[in-house]
């Protein structure tokens, strides 16, 4: 069967993506947006983990969205914050509705491709600043596609989120297991040649790494700092 996953090339996604590929045994269609995010580079990522699982992979092409949702710090020209990914701050970094539109799109190419499930990596880190990516948003966006596809969709159609409950370190450990190779993931809001290791996504990156016991192989340029954040908080 084939399921459409939403890869940003993130750790959670990329993650998500060798789940579903190795654990559920299903062909992946992957698909990716660009909502003009300030860089393209996490789509790059996308690209590498689609190649190597043998997954076609859309870039969804939703730029002018971007503009329209502007004033966050990922599409505009905020600075981005650094710092923990929990902190008050954070809340720059919200696109508003985005996982919302992403997930209907993705619900609307399942119907098209006959795919059996949407799968999408939010997890209980999102939960506090970004409202669609809580678990009554998964349940009630499950409610909605089977009234909005009725007729069309396959009957068993859904929309999975199987790290709702997870934290980041979880994700890790899992990705640990299946061998999901954490060089070809990218976290940083920045877009340097490197991970900067200042900025939220950064932080969180690191330290979920550090709770899972997991060797980080990630090149930070300043690796010392999400230490420093952490005992912070
Ligand atoms: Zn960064």
């Amino acid at each position: 069967m084939t399921a459409i996953v939403l890869l940003s090339g993130g750790m959670d996604s990329t993650t998500l993506a060798y789940r579903v590929h190795r654990e559920y045994d299903e062909d992946i269609h992957a698909l990716s947006f660009d909502y003009g995010q300030r860089h393209r580079k996490e789509l790059e990522y996308a690209d590498i983990t689609a190649e190597k699982l043998d997954a076609r992979h859309d870039v969804v092409d939703l730029s002018d969205l971007g503009r329209l949702l502007g004033g966050s710090a990922l599409t505009d020209t905020v600075d981005v914050p650094e710092g923990h990914y929990s902190d008050d701050t954070m809340r720059a970094t919200v696109v508003p509705n985005r996982n919302a539109i992403m997930l209907n799109v993705a619900i609307g190419v399942a119907v098209a491709r006959k795919a059996d499930a949407v799968y999408c990596a939010v997890h209980a880190g999102d939960h506090p600043i970004y409202p669609d990516c809580r678990p009554e948003f998964i349940d009630k966006l499950n409610d909605l596609q089977v009234v909005a596809t009725d007729g069309f969709r396959l009957s068993d159609l859904t929309v999975e989120a199987p790290f709702v409950f997870r934290t980041k370190a979880e994700i890790v450990e899992i990705g640990d297991m299946l061998g999901v190779p954490w060089l070809d993931t990218w976290s940083c809001y920045q877009g340097g040649d490197i991970h900067c290791g200042r900025c939220g996504t950064c932080v969180e990156r690191a330290e979920a790494f550090a709770i899972a016991e997991v060797a980080d192989p990630t090149p930070y340029e300043d690796p010392a700092f999400w230490t420093e954040q952490v005992a912070q908080t």
